[in-house]
């Protein structure tokens, strides 16, 4: 009886490395501080990031402040620019257009969602490729799917850094990736594929028309796990050594915390972390890469390291 419970014990202290994605985007913003440092000394431009936003959604407003933070953190210039919801898409796209043409701003993002009478599409397009450091303009995207430099979007490269920091082997495995977002799961499935490290992988995309998901998941070697559904991947859907990357947040009602809110991935991480090599906490993982990601893309901006 002893015995068991001390393999299970053992099992689940040793036989998986947590993938912490706090300490890692900690150690890349010292990184980039003593990049921005070294600029400032040089008598160099240091980087600056500008934020569109539109409208008081509390959650764009809290992205946006996280932003305006680690910049400020970093030593980037900051600057954001709000409207009202009022703002027709005509006076939207002169802004772009300025900035676009403002030697002083290296990186540009408009924060998401907009209003319903703006169009989106039409918005991200217009920003300058080479400030569009959210990565979300189709000229990015498609050096991106062709291996030109890139800005490659936030999360994607987020999760590249968490597992080239881990060194994680990827040539030759079997990765699927759960969700075919334009932000998340498709990136990820073509960074994940392509011929370089990390990638070489063979990769299978699942979404929510995918027949037998189950029985493809349990033959991944890395799974990454995009979308939205709070615990959905079990322990009984993946095989010994898998590695897990788990992009999901999802809140949910809770009484056992301060805020009547607690945050979940998309993976249950009790029942899937016993069976891992390396796995993504959530919170904790994925989700601190996405705002240092975004740092990064506006430094390789500021160093004109994308578009010579
Ligand atoms: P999304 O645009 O809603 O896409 C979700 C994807 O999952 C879709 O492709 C959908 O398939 C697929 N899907 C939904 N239910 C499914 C099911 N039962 N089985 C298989 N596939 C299913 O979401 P997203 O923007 O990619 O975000 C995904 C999650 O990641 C969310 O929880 C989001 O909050 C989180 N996220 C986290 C970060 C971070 O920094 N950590 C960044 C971005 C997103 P269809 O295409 O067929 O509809």
């Amino acid at each position: 009886m002893f015995e068991k419970f001390f393999y299970v014990f053992i099992k689940y202290i040793v036989m998986y490395t947590l993938i912490d994605g706090k300490a890692t985007a900690a150690a890349i913003r010292r990184e980039i501080r003593e990049e921005v440092d070294y600029m400032r000394h040089s008598h160099e431009k240091v980087p600056h990031l500008a934020a569109i936003l539109v409208g008081h959604d509390g959650a764009s407003e809290t992205y946006v402040s996280g932003k305006e933070k680690a910049c400020r953190e970093v030593g980037f210039e900051s600057t954001v620019i709000r409207y009202e919801n009022t703002i027709t898409e005509e006076e939207l796209l002169e802004k772009v257009d300025q900035i676009n043409r403002d030697a002083s701003i290296d990186g540009l993002i408009v924060q998401l969602p907009l209003p319903e009478h703006i169009d989106e599409q039409k918005v991200i397009e217009s920003i300058d490729p080479k400030k569009d450091v959210d990565g979300f303009h189709p000229v990015n995207v498609g050096r991106m799917v062709i291996g030109l430099p890139a800005y490659i979007s936030a999360t994607p490269a987020g999760i590249l850094e968490l597992i080239r920091r881990y060194q994680i082997k990827t040539e030759g495995k079997h990765c699927v990736v759960i969700g075919r977002s334009n932000i998340v799961g498709k990136p990820m499935s073509i960074l994940l594929a392509r011929k370089d490290y990390p990638g070489n992988c063979t990769v299978t995309v699942c979404h929510s028309r995918t027949r037998n998901l189950k029985e493809i998941v349990r033959q991944a070697d890395i799974i990454v796990a995009a979308l939205g559904k709070a615990k959905f991947l079990t322990g009984d859907m993946v095989q010994e050594g898998v590695v897990v990357i788990d992009v999901g947040i999802t809140r949910l009602p809770s009484d056992k915390t301060k805020s009547g809110w607690k945050l979940w991935g998309d993976v249950d991480f009790e029942t899937v972390a016993p069976k891992s090599s390396f796995i993504t906490p959530v919170p904790g993982g994925v989700g601190p890469m996405t705002i240092v990601s975004l740092l990064r893309n506006t430094l390789l901006a500021a160093k004109q390291a994308i578009y010579k």
